[in-house]
């Protein structure tokens, strides 16, 4: 199969035909939005869900994310919407904000992983919208890379993984936040969240009040243990460097890092004060500026050749929580306290 890549940027109206045209036939399109990229089809059609799963070579237990343009397109996926939901829809959406709700007989079990449950999200990204409204149908859409490498965050990152497996690419540049979507259960009260990111635990809690925050967003999960959310127990990207989080001052950090002549993965500026070698992932002070940068930093890990890498601590409150929990699975759960 051909993979044809449009710049919607540049190409608007012939991105949307295209992918009009190709998801009404059942495809998968690779689709931009402000989280990172998507493998998108028809939410209503099993055979083209089905489809995604072969792309990515995803376990089928692991659920998709429906995306919707607008509010009405909600109703018909679940089976109530709960009165938190309708307040969290009015404050946030659209965002980058999953919210999972009891689901509709109109979701099929291969969209929901045979849960009774299915997760929403009305993105923030125009072109996401335009695509779903031009689609006409809800997309199920997880994120575009294969199972086991990093999310893509911009469409040359999708057409390394995907060319050949799926017929078009739309590419809107690159993803502002870089990490996925904030993923909160309410098929439960008080609700729980399942993963951190765009849209953050203090600005829910402040609309809401109490949210449970499951274990495995900080934890590895035990041996055996029964996940919230199926994703969390699959193996995230870890580059082929062995990665340690050092949770310390920068002093610290560096002499270990030179000492072992490992390589840094530092905050922006840090790296011109370490003579080893580094990579970069932000602002220290600012965690949406890290998620933008972290999927990149543990890709230029890879292609730099690193063995041994030390890492930076991210904080773990606003944004930070969100760059924390994919930080902790790149290192596999390994952090040092000095
Ligand atoms: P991705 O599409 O790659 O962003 O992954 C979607 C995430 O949402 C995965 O971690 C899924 O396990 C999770 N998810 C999707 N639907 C549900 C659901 N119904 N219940 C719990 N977790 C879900
Ligand atoms: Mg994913």
């Amino acid at each position: 199969m051909k993979t044809v890549v449009i710049d919607i940027t540049t190409e608007y109206d012939r991105a949307l035909t295209e992918a009009k045209r190709l998801i009404n036939q059942g495809e998968v399109v690779g689709i931009p939005t402000e989280t990172v990229y998507g493998l998108a089809a028809n939410a209503f059609c099993e055979d083209a869900v089905k489809k995604i799963f072969v792309a990515k070579g995803r376990p089928s237990d692991n659920p998709l994310i429906v995306h919707i343009a607008k509010l009405e397109d909600l109703e018909p996926l679940v089976a109530e919407i709960p009165e938190k939901v309708k307040i969290m829809a009015e404050k946030f959406w659209p965002a980058a904000l999953t919210m999972i709700m009891k689901k509709s007989d109109k979701v099929s079990d291969v969209v929901s992983g045979n849960l009774d449950t299915v997760a929403v999200r009305m993105p923030k990204s125009d072109y996401a919208r335009a695509i779903i409204e031009a689609c006409g149908c809800p997309l199920a859409a997880p994120s575009a890379n294969l199972s086991g490498s990093p999310s893509p965050t911009n469409a040359k990152y999708v057409f390394n993984d995907m060319n050949g497996r799926i017929p078009l690419i739309i590419d809107g540049g690159n993803c502002q936040i870089g990490v996925e979507s904030t993923v909160i259960s309410f098929a439960e009260d008080p609700p729980r969240l399942l993963r951190p990111g765009g849209v953050t635990l203090e600005e829910m809690t402040a609309v809401i009040g109490e949210i449970v925050v499951d274990d495995a967003v900080l934890n590895k999960l035990e041996e055996g243990a029964v996940a919230s959310s199926p994703g969390m127990k699959y193996k995230h990207y870890a580059p082929t460097a062995d990665i340690t989080i050092i949770k310390s001052n920068f002093d610290t950090f560096k002499s270990i890092c030179e000492n072992e002549n490992a390589t840094a993965l530092c905050f922006d500026g840090e790296n011109e004060n370490l003579s080893c070698s580094s990579v970069t992932y932000g602002d220290k002070d600012d965690g949406y500026s890290q998620s933008a940068r972290l999927f990149d930093a543990l890709r230029e890990l890879d292609e730099k050749g690193a063995t041994k890498v030390y890492a930076r601590c991210p904080e773990t409150k606003g944004m930070g929580l969100a760059v924390y929990n994919r930080l902790i699975r790149a290192a596999g759960f390994k952090i040092k306290v000095m």
